[in-house]
């Protein structure tokens, strides 16, 4: 006889790529994390770390086929440890889920209409959500039996008022295609919120957020008493913020511009505006470390997209500020906003005027801890507080399946 089983497999599936975690939520604790990489190439790449035995990482580059071959390969990882998907120990798999459009507020149990439903929201998430269900497609075929659980990047921000969710543009036009702002990131933004609460030591019910969660990918969210009211991701995550390699925010005309006097098709500008735009646009790299060690050594180039990158990042601290009323809060979350002191200077400089400050010390201090960043005594928390989209999800699917 098993007790009853605690463990979770959460799996981020891309469309070339297999991110994985499995979680003992007994505990909370890590057992093994992965990546498989480039799949469908001659150089696909497996990288595992067995964190329950206190193994080494173990590297493999091999030939995988496609997704399945990839699970498999997974599967095989995890049971060289003991921790082989056939364990009776593994409560669920849950997965991530890009976009789950107005109608999944919550993590959902996945059956055949849940499935159906993610294939329909493809015209808005055309990258994401192929990818998202091939992975579950091929989770349920490993272990028909097992509870699959949807965690949705966009549930978190289904709370947004429709005067923040939709685009002022003609209503039947926009129903009838489903446009409307939707946000991702959600995971890490209700993770992000509920931590930043604990924290300052409150119920997330009693305090107002602003999460900045700046990665690769970049967003901004409005949290009010633990309900998003605002994000700057729209109908896809091109919206909001300079990210790594995306524009955020233009004028749509620029475009029609592109479009009739550049000559560029959609498909052209499309991959401008997501793949080579943003900081890589602007300055030819997208890693934060680099553009500050060019900036270091002189580079104007990196000065300016760093200064355009800071700008924006203000205007919707700003924006977000005034959304609220009342700010108790900001926190900076994800690889550029746990990492990079000085975006977290720049981007509160000269708010005093607002309760915003960050303390020079405290900002250059690296820790995995969420942290406070601002002096003793203000009026708004400044704070870091690392994200972790893996144990959120792992938390809800385990939340689901064991209630
Ligand atoms: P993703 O959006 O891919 O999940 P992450 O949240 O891991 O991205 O963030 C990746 C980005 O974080 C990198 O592109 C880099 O710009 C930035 N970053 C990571 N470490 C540092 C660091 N030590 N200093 C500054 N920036 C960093």
């Amino acid at each position: 006889m098993t007790a009853n089983p605690t463990r979770v497999l959460v799996l981020n599936s891309g469309s070339s790529s297999v991110k994985y975690q499995l979680l003992d939520m007994a505990d909370r604790s890590r057992l093994a994390v992965g990546l498989v990489e480039r799949i469908g190439e001659e150089t696909s790449r497996l990288a595992h770390t067995p964190l329950a035995t206190g193994g080494a990482k173990r590297e493999r580059e091999e030939p995988i086929a496609d997704h399945e071959a990839a699970l498999q390969a997974v599967a095989r990882e995890l049971a060289a440890d003991g921790l082989g998907l056939d364990s009776p120990e593994l409560a669920a798999i849950g997965h991530r889920v890009v976009h789950g459009g107005k109608k999944f507020t919550e993590p959902t149990v996945i059956t055949d209409e849940v499935v159906a439903e993610i294939e329909r929201l493809i015209p808005v998430a055309p990258l994401h959500n192929p990818a998202n269900i091939t992975g579950i497609r091929t989770a349920q075929a490993l272990r028909p039996d097992l509870p699959q659980v949807a965690v949705f990047d966009t549930a978190f921000h289904t709370t947004m008022p429709e005067s923040a969710a939709r685009y002022a543009i003609d209503v039947e036009t926009a129903d009838a295609h489903r446009i409307r702002r939707y946000g991702f990131h959600g995971t890490s933004h209700a993770y992000v919120s509920r931590e930043t609460a604990r924290l300052l030591g409150k119920d997330p019910s009693e305090v107002n957020v602003i999460v900045l969660h700046l990665g690769n990918g970049a967003s901004a969210s409005a949290v009010r008493g633990g309900r998003c009211v605002d994000t700057s991701m729209g109908l896809t995550p091109l919206e909001g913020l300079v990210m790594g390699t995306r524009s955020g925010d233009l004028d749509p005309a620029v475009i029609f511009h592109l479009a009739r006097n550049a000559g560029m098709s959609v498909d052209e500008i499309d991959s401008l505006l997501n793949k080579k735009s943003g900081l890589i646009g602007l300055c030819g790299d997208n890693d934060m470390r680099e553009i500050r060690r060019r900036i270091d050594a002189g580079d104007e180039k990196a000065a300016l997209a760093f200064e355009i990158y800071v700008h924006r990042l203000k205007k919707y601290i700003g924006a977000y500020y005034a959304v609220l009323g009342k700010v108790d809060a900001v926190a900076f979350t994800a690889g550029v906003g746990e990492n990079a002191a000085p975006v977290r200077e720049a981007a509160v400089a000269g708010l005093e005027e607002l309760g915003l400050a960050v303390d020079a010390g405290r900002n250059a201090v690296r820790a995995d801890e969420p942290r406070l960043i601002s002096p003793e005594h203000a009026r708004v928390a400044v704070a870091v507080v690392p994200t972790d989209e893996e144990l959120e999800i792992a938390t809800q699917s385990y939340a689901l399946v064991s209630a």
